[in-house]
């Protein structure tokens, strides 16, 4: 491996390359296909993709204790039946649903009480889709993207806010703004193969040694992130330790026991024990006297 060339066209020389885009964009966008070899590009075109989503922005002025939620995440299931919920989310139809089978709720705004605008709450609720509905628009452009598109989309808000409600009675009346991410969205701004949450499908032939943790064919060229080993936010990090220390050849507890500034851990529930300065930041934000 030699380097980086980036989009503004300056080269960034390197001997170590780690790339955490996925290996669909890592081997087939980034490298030319000499490189890559046939074997592999045969390997990551049969490869298959986690589940997409639709996720819901929304702010909303309510009293989210009131409603049951705190800083940490909400799972709603209609009906204790985790296997038909994912049977929806891989196989729809979406569009002649009346509710979604479930839901997935976060309060941002009690992750971080930091970021609260007043009375309004910033909330995000997502539920796994399948790719293939929105495939025809594949490549289209925010702003540009066709009526058959913009009606879907807004079906599927209403289909989100009628499950919303669903799982929380009442919430829908305190919205003051919502806006609907669709896989494409997901596609755009995550760069992700098919707008996946997850990279790779975590299934047995494409994990381990038959995934793509460790290094690659290609001298210097080490992944990591979803598609390696673990997906999520700690199992991409944990695969980030791991080709580091693969890299600085250690061990990954080493680099974790390195000098550096102490992490703080701050109960997001109880910013009564918060130093001085962020209880009145997060007072500020709620429009409150410090
Ligand atoms: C809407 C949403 C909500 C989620 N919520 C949660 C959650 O609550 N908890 C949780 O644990 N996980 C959640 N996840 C999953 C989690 O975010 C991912 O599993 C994790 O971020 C994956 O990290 P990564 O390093 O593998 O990839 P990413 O964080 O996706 O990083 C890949 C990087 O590659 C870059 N890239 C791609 N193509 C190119 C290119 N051609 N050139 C240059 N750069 C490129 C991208 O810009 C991106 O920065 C969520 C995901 C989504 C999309």
């Amino acid at each position: 491996m030699a380097g980086v060339r980036l989009a503004s066209g300056q080269v960034v020389r390197a001997p170590v390359v780690l790339s955490n885009a996925d290996p669909h964009v890592t081997f087939t966008r980034l490298l030319p296909p000499e490189v890559v070899g046939d074997k592999l590009l045969r390997k990551v075109g049969g490869l298959r993709w986690s589940l997409t989503a639709l996720s819901l922005f929304f702010a909303a002025r309510i009293d989210p204790e009131a409603l049951g939620l705190s800083s940490g995440n909400l799972w709603w299931l209609a009906a204790p039946d985790v296997e038909a919920c994912y049977r929806v989310g891989q196989d729809g139809p979406l569009d002649q649903l009346d509710t979604l089978p479930g839901l997935f709720l976060t309060v941002t705004s009690l992750k971080d009480r930091t970021k609260r605008k007043g009375d309004i709450h910033t909330l995000e609720a997502f539920w796994m889709v399948p790719y293939d509905p929105f495939a025809p628009w594949a490549g289209t452009k925010t702003g540009e993207r066709p009526a058959a598109y913009l009606a879907l989309k807004d079906k599927l808000q209403a289909l989100m806010l009628r499950t919303l409600e669903r799982a929380l009675p009442g919430i829908g009346a305190g919205i003051v703004f919502a806006e609907l991410g669709t896989p494409l969205t997901n596609e755009f701004y995550c760069a992700s193969t098919r707008g996946g949450l997850y990279g790779t499908e975590k299934s047995l032939g494409q994990l381990g040694p038959l995934g793509f943790l460790g290094d690659t064919p290609i001298g210097g060229l080490h992944l990591c992130g979803a598609s390696t080993l673990a997906h999520g936010v700690a199992g991409a990090a944990q695969t980030g330790l791991m080709a580091a220390a693969r890299v600085l050849g250690c061990k990954v507890p080493e680099l974790l026991d390195k000098d550096g500034p102490a992490l703080t851990l701050l109960p997001a529930d109880k910013p009564a024990a918060w130093p001085a300065d962020l209880q009145a930041k997060a007072h500020r934000a709620a429009g409150l006297r410090p």
